[in-house]
């Protein structure tokens, strides 16, 4: 086992990564910018390094300053998180070269799944049903036109080396390609310096099931069933649960095998999701995402793991500690994430927060890394924390959620928790009937 970590990122997950080192006698590091001196992680870590300006290009992002800093304390490895560089191909190979290891992939397999087309493929050689689609990039628009006419609309034009919502682009018809094409190519090319789309069928009433798979890195997998995360805004999911309300267990038992066999077959090691589209019955791929969720808390609860530690524990060579058969569903869990946003346009609200009051008591778990006092920085993402709930089923998770949110309380800025308080008043989020387009439709009618 490692006796030093060093946690590259910040935030409620950079606490949730140290909690687990704790657990497991492993020291830790937590690195920051300077506009997170008085930040949580930095408090609740061994020890810290100041490793550059607020700007996250100059600080979490700056591979020379992390690997600096682990040459300084004596870090033997490091945890990404999510975000910043989780998913940076580039930054494994150069932590590898330093003889350090990184908590997470192989170089390769990010590489692999990062190219969203050169995913798809290998997807497809493994066996795992996909979104009907272009055979890789589409070049122009003539070949947009050309393909979408075969296809019928609407169709969806993504960018390869997409991520976070962006680059995406819906044609209704075939007179809204032309403008879907280059705007999806634009922000594409601003957003990951790439411009290379692809088109796919675009699924209308699907919903957004994920698989969490794990790897031993030596052949062995497995999976922890899904998570629905289908209520979205601008593709960004903000209420995640688990079990999907949607999935039976021999639906559950089929895709999750093909999921475990795909990433066995690969020699996949640590923490995977495998997202689909779930429309009609049948799953469809649409991305391979490397590394911990933001929504791997829901997992958590009803299987009673711990993601971190397994991460951890594979990194350092070790096996893994649960098999297939010994992982079984407890229960129901939904996790909300709570943004300093102020509705109804989610535009950002940092600032001060006065006072902070976490909800407790039984199935219900906070993790966030606001403290009385503490100012939100304007300069990172606007999650502040994720409430997570877990109860015997369904209807007692719902019920648990409706009782932590009353309890919460911040002051000083806004947040998105009075968008689910009134969600919980909605009939399709009692029952779980909700598709991916359930929650724009309902925000423009209510706002
Ligand atoms: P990103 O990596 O940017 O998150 P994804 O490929 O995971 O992009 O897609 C994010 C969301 O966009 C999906 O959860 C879904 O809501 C929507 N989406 C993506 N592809 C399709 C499609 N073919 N049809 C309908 N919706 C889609």
């Amino acid at each position: 086992m490692f006796s030093k970590v060093l946690i590259a990122n910040r935030g409620e997950i950079a606490l949730r990564i140290i909690r687990a080192c704790q657990e497991m006698g492993v020291a830790t590091v937590a690195v920051h910018s300077t506009a997170d001196a008085d930040a949580m992680h930095v408090r609740m870590a061994d020890e810290s390094v100041c490793i550059g300006p607020p700007s996250g290009t100059l600080s979490y992002l700056s591979i020379p300053a992390i690997i600096s800093a682990c040459e300084i304390t004596g870090a033997e490895a490091i945890h990404p998180g999510y975000g910043f560089l989780s998913e940076n191909a580039n930054f494994v190979q150069i932590v590898e070269d330093h003889d350090l290891k990184f908590i997470g992939p192989t170089a390769e397999h990010i590489r692999q799944m990062g190219d969203k087309i050169t995913a798809k493929d290998t997807m497809k050689r493994l066996g795992v049903p996909c979104v009907p689609g272009s055979d890789g990039g589409v070049p122009d628009i003539a070949a947009a036109h050309s393909i979408s006419d075969k296809m019928g609309f609407p169709v969806i034009v993504k960018a390869t080396a997409g991520g976070g919502g962006r680059g995406m682009r819906v044609a209704q018809t075939k007179a809204d390609l032309d403008q879907a094409f280059s705007a999806a190519r634009s922000e594409a090319k601003a957003a990951f310096g790439n411009d290379e789309v692809y088109i796919e069928k675009y699924l209308t009433l699907p919903r957004h099931i994920e698989i969490q798979v794990f790897g031993d890195g030596k052949g062995g997998a497995v999976h922890l069933g899904e998570r629905d995360c289908s209520l979205q805004r601008r593709h960004q999911k903000v209420f995640e649960e688990a079990p999907g309300p949607s999935i039976t267990p021999e639906i559950r038992a089929r895709i999750g095998k093909v999921c475990a066999d795909a990433v066995a077959d690969i020699n996949y090691a640590g923490a995977g999701t495998i997202e689909f589209l779930f429309e009609a019955g049948e799953f469809y791929f649409i991305e391979m995402n490397t590394r911990l969720q933001v929504e791997h808390p829901v997992t958590e609860a009803i299987f009673g793991v711990d993601l971190v530690q397994e991460q951890i524990r594979v990194a350092a060579g070790e096996a893994m500690s649960f098999k297939q058969d010994d992982l079984t569903i407890r229960g129901h869990a939904i996790e909300v994430r709570i943004n300093a946003e102020r509705l109804p346009n989610f535009t950002p609200c940092p600032g001060k927060v006065t006072t902070f009051h976490a909800p407790g008591g039984l199935g219900v778990r906070m993790d966030s890394a606001l403290y009385d006092g503490y100012v939100i920085p304007p300069y990172y993402d606007s999650l502040i924390g994720k409430l997570i709930v877990h109860g015997p089923d369904r209807a007692a998770a719902l019920a648990r959620l409706k009782r932590a949110l009353g309890e919460f309380i911040i002051d000083g800025v806004e947040t998105t928790t009075p968008l689910f308080h009134a969600l919980l008043q909605e009939e399709a989020i009692q029952s779980g009937d909700y598709d991916i387009h359930w929650l724009e439709h309902w925000l423009d009618a209510n706002s």
